[in-house]
């Protein structure tokens, strides 16, 4: 036997085993570098990839949705010639970093690793980091990324540092920096405070039972008399200097003396009523008076509009020191202000027999002695979401901190200007931006760490603040310690003093550290080498980059040019994380967005809709995703998502996929085995197809080009979900209508004319779809184009014409009315190869496709006219309808099955509030006895179910010739093989009247009547 001309396809692709196989391939070929080539000098397509935090020893299946998302607009972009970065990007500093590095050395507290020494402690956590990047690169590159690995950028190196010091300095040349005091969200385990967006992050808010107190404080000036407060943070009680009424609400004191909001106890009888006004003022002996601090304070009733009616008592304790609003009240009220708490979280010494205890530890000695001391009035539990420590878990409280602040209300009109600038998909998330830059309060960029950037002020006790912009600055000022000075980072850099600029004393650095954010945030400029004067080789490869990456400090010119991007893409939560910071930033240094357009997507849940949590078992280590499903199963799963709901991802839906794409499979086997078997030879040189084609050959090329055209749309709308729609709907097209209905002309195999279509169409669909489904597409090219470009990535996007879109709409109309033939004999229980005599069509012309109706749908004829019908029923299409009502769905289902709806023209329906568009209903119409209508989208149907001999004898012909083809498939016999065939003598009928018409359709040489069905090679 001759080679075959391509290679034969096995049933189903072995998924992981052709990608690892592509993989070589593409080592070995060089691919990547030759796309880079191809496209070098072309326009740009400028990304900039958001830093993955290298803290984790694999690729997560979370994050390997937002590098599939970035691979796939970045290979789309590069089919289309555009000339890219491919720069990846670890983010090295922070919390994320240091907690790990604390529980692997079994430290708990900053004293232990301050005694365990901040030197080493630094070499750790850049050992993580280097660990984690090695990792999550061969993650992503099994995924099927393509970046430039080896240049990536770290933001721990120094140049990242350095211009995050000259932001700071510019910042506070204009007045933004500055030092605030306050009470603010802190953590006790990590000791530090952390900052508004912080708080922001998922799972930060849990459930939580705490305390809930109702505890009275005894008026000083009337005897008897006690304003009640509630609280359910018994620690906070020692630092009480106030209680606050709502000045406009009206307060009632019960016969016990108690006075409350009357609002809040209206089934409680009052002796006596005031407006809260009145109360203010008041004196009244505190909780914990007994000790130090309580002592000193004379405690009083204030005003306060904020006071809420909807829980508690309607007055409201306040603590300076811990609460935030609390705090602000301070100011206005003039308070005194008790801190009871240090860094850990513990209380200090001059709270008697408090000091030492934790906030937690402490909730049951204060019930205790509130209960002793006659101040509680009862206590219970109460559950409410609390904020802990998005890191450590650790709940958080409020404590008083000295923190460095950007003030963000000068530049609030203009970030809002920039942002409308933007173009966010989904729209809703630039909303969320919006809101976002309304309300957000001051950066609070110090914390009280190790591992990060360290913050370059140097104030000086003569007042001035010094800031450092660069380390040749920091060189010129420096006292000495410069040549112990491995790293702009702690210990080393703390060693290095400075002359204060105003009096020349020698200062020190402050030993906070900077938010993680801002080493993320300057990305779009420490990157791309904005006011660098000179292009420096591995520039970036400083401090604890260096020997990490190759990657360059290109010059001034570069940032022109790549600057802004034209395309950045994370998680939503990164709206007030990544996207802010680099936004704030940029805004800043340079007045404009750093980013042109964003992709957004939500959360990734397991199958079941359930958060993934290592505890639970619900998680899926990308390691195992790849070897069960396949990077391509995991990328088609991420494509098919809407970016605005949830991904539920799982092995259940990758099986649905795998089965999905088989029809794809399918169809190309099927092509390569007929075209192997009729010697059919394409050539990349005629992929267009030239001269008269035969109209369903025509209308598969225009229904490709339209293909191509939806697809493009929908890439360049960065929606990859669009584009897998546009592939479905396509593909159903190809399989199920015109290799159906060619089926014929490719068994005859004389004329090549379907053999070259079909080449063409499934040509540029692997085209179309290489940036989603990178692997099989690849091997599937290198299967089908024998001579042309070696790799479909090396192809190109095709360039196709204006389909016509009147051909399109003709056919559809026409598989409309087959599909709805289809549900009609469905519902009438009659066989698909049963013959009918007769189809009656209303509401569409079918110009010139009659036939292939009646072909279809195997009537004898099929007419056009009224159908008359006399029962209709609606449903939901649910895959259309579900997304679009959601929640309403039932509600929209019950009332079509009551049949409350009205019947709009041209197909339409209205139930309730809503329209229902044709293709979003399914409807049945009974007909006349012996009939079965169908309709739909403003179509109607009616099959004529009468059968007579003819008929019958039709049905059972077809029905044999079912089943020797299945028998011959069975048998493996070839295409080709002819066949000496058997029947039973209760056929022989069957053989009489359509011998012939059987032999041709499986490939008979004869037929012998007699004995049981039996086929043999002839
Ligand atoms: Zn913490
Ligand atoms: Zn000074």
């Amino acid at each position: 036997m001759p080679e075959p001309i391509f290679q034969p396809l096995p049933d189903k692709p072995d998924h992981p085993g052709l990608e690892q196989e592509m993989l070589t391939r593409w080592d070995a070929e060089e691919t990547f570098a030759k796309l880079r080539e191809q496209n070098r000098g072309g326009p740009t397509f400028s990304f900039v990839d958001g830093p993955v935090t290298a803290n984790r020893m694999s690729l997560g299946v979370h994050t390997a949705w937002g590098r599939t998302l970035k691979d796939v607009f970045q290979r789309y972009k590069a089919l289309r010639g555009f000339d890219e970065r491919y720069q990846n990007g670890f983010d090295c500093q922070g919390l994320w970093i240091e907690v790990g590095v604390e529980r692997s050395l079994g430290l708990n507290s900053k004293r232990e690793i301050e005694e365990f020494g901040l030197e080493e402690f630094a070499r750790r956590c850049r050992e993580v980091v280097v660990q984690s990047s090695e990792a999550l690169t061969r993650g992503s590159i099994r995924l099927g990324q393509w970046m430039d690995w080896g240049r990536d950028y770290f933001t721990f190196s120094d140049t990242n540092i350095e211009y995050i010091w000259k932001f700071l300095k510019i910042i506070h040349g204009r007045g933004w920096l500055y030092m605030g005091h306050r009470a603010t969200e802190w953590c006790p385990r990590c000791g530090t405070s952390l900052s508004q967006h912080e708080l922001t992050q998922g799972g930060v808010y849990q459930e939580r039972a705490d305390p809930s107190l109702f505890v009275r404080f005894p008026l000083l000036d009337f005897e008897g008399q006690s304003v009640v407060v509630w609280t359910t943070t018994p620690w906070t009680l020692p630092a009480n200097v106030a209680a606050a009424v709502h000045p406009d609400e009206e307060y009632g004191r019960r016969a016990n003396g108690e006075w409350v909001a009357v609002k809040l106890f209206p089934e409680d009888t009052f002796v006596e009523r005031l407006p809260g006004r009145e109360l203010v003022g008041r004196r009244y002996r505190g909780p914990f008076d007994d000790l130090p601090p309580g002592s000193q304070v004379e405690h009083r009733v204030i005003p306060w509009e904020d006071v809420t009616m909807d829980q508690g008592t309607g007055v409201v304790h306040i603590a300076p020191g811990a609460g935030g609003e609390d705090f602000e009240l301070s100011r206005v009220h003039d308070l005194p202000v008790l801190s009871p708490v240090d860094e850990a979280g513990r209380f200090y010494d001059d709270y008697g027999w408090l000091h030492g205890l934790t906030t937690t530890e402490a909730a049951d000695q204060i019930i205790g002695r509130l209960g002793e001391t006659g101040f509680l009035v009862e206590a219970g539990l109460f559950t409410h979401a609390y904020p802990h420590c998005w890191r450590c878990d650790t709940p958080l409280i409020f404590r008083l901190s000295d923190d460095w602040f950007i003030a963000v209300d000068e530049v609030r009109p203009k970030l809002l200007e920039e942002n409308a600038k933007v173009e966010w998909v989904p729209e809703y998330m630039g909303k969320r931006m919006d809101d976002w830059l309304r309300n957000m309060g001051d950066w609070n960029i110090s914390r009280r760490r190790y591992y990060g950037l360290p913050l370059p002020f140097y104030p000086c006790s003569c007042g001035h603040l010094n800031i450092v912009g660069s380390r040749a600055e920091l060189e010129e000022r420096a006292l000495g310690g410069l040549e112990q000075l491995e790293e702009l980072r702690r210990p080393w850099i703390d060693r290095v003093a400075i002359r204060c600029e105003s009096c020349a004393e020698p200062v020190e650095r402050i030993t906070e550290v900077g938010d993680v954010w801002l080493d993320a945030g300057i990305v779009p400029f420490a990157t791309l080498g904005w006011e660098n004067p000179q292009w420096v080789e591995e520039g970036y490869a400083t401090g604890a980059a260096r020997g990490l990456t190759k990657a360059d400090l290109p010059d001034h010119e570069y940032w022109e040019k790549w600057f802004p991007a034209d395309w950045v893409s994370e998680m939503r939560e990164q709206i007030r994380l990544w996207f802010y910071s680099q936004f704030f930033m940029s805004v800043a240094l340079v007045g404009r967005s750093p980013y042109q357009r964003v992709l957004g997507y939500e959360k990734m849940l397991d199958e079941e809709g359930r958060e993934m949590h290592a505890s639970w078992g619900n998680t899926i280590p990308a390691e195992d995703a790849f070897a069960r499903m396949g990077a391509d199963v995991m990328r088609w799963q991420y494509c098919a998502q809407p970016p605005e709901r949830n991904l539920l991802f799982g092995f259940g839906p990758a099986e649905m996929i795998k089965r999905e794409f088989l029809t794809f499979w399918n169809s190309v086997k099927f092509f390569v085995d007929y075209a192997n078997t009729v010697g059919f030879r394409p050539s990349w040189s005629a992929l267009n197809l030239e001269g008269a084609l035969d109209p369903l050959d025509r209308w598969l090329v225009e229904r490709t080009h339209a293909f191509v055209r939806d697809a493009e749309g929908a890439y360049e709308g960065t929606l990859t979900v669009a584009v897998m729609r546009a592939y479905t709907e396509y593909l159903d097209d190809l399989s199920n209508w015109y290799i159906r209905r060619s089926r014929r002309r490719f068994w005859d195999g004389d004329d090549h004319a379907p053999f070259q279509t079909l080449w063409y169409a499934i040509v540029q669909t692997l085209r179309v779809m290489a940036p989603i489904v990178p692997f099989v597409t690849d091997h599937l090219w290198r299967t089908l184009v024998l001579d042309g470009p070696e790799s479909v990535h090396l192809a190109g996007w095709p360039e196709v014409p204006e389909p016509d879109r009147g051909l399109l709409d003709e056919i559809a109309a026409v598989r409309r009315v087959v599909e709805l033939g289809r549900q009609a004999r469905s519902n009438s229980g009659i066989k698909l190869r049963q013959p009918l005599r007769r189809l009656v069509v209303e509401g569409t012309s079918l110009d010139g496709h009659l036939e292939e109706v009646a072909d279809e749908l195997r009537v004898k004829d099929v007419e056009l006219g009224p159908v008359e019908a006399v029962e209709l029923r609606v449903k939901p299409n649910l895959p259309k309808l579900g997304p679009k009502l959601a929640k309403e769905l039932g509600a929209v289902r019950d009332a079509l099955a009551a049949g409350e709806f009205e019947e709009l023209p041209d197909g339409r329906f209205r139930v309730g509030a809503h329209e229902l568009a044709p293709d979003e209903v399914l409807v049945e119409r009974g007909g006349r006895e012996g009939w079965a209508v169908a309709s739909g989208d403003g179509v109607t149907v009616a099959l004529d179910l009468g059968l007579d001999d003819e008929l019958v004898l039709e049905g059972a012909a077809y029905e044999l010739i079912h089943q020797v083809n299945s028998l011959r498939k069975e048998r493996g016999f070839e295409l080709t093989d002819r066949i000496a065939l058997t029947v039973p003598e209760t056929e022989r009928e069957l053989a009489d009247r359509h011998g012939e018409w059987i032999s041709r359709e499986v490939l008979a040489t004869s037929i012998d009547v007699g004995g049981a069905l039996e086929i043999q090679k002839s």
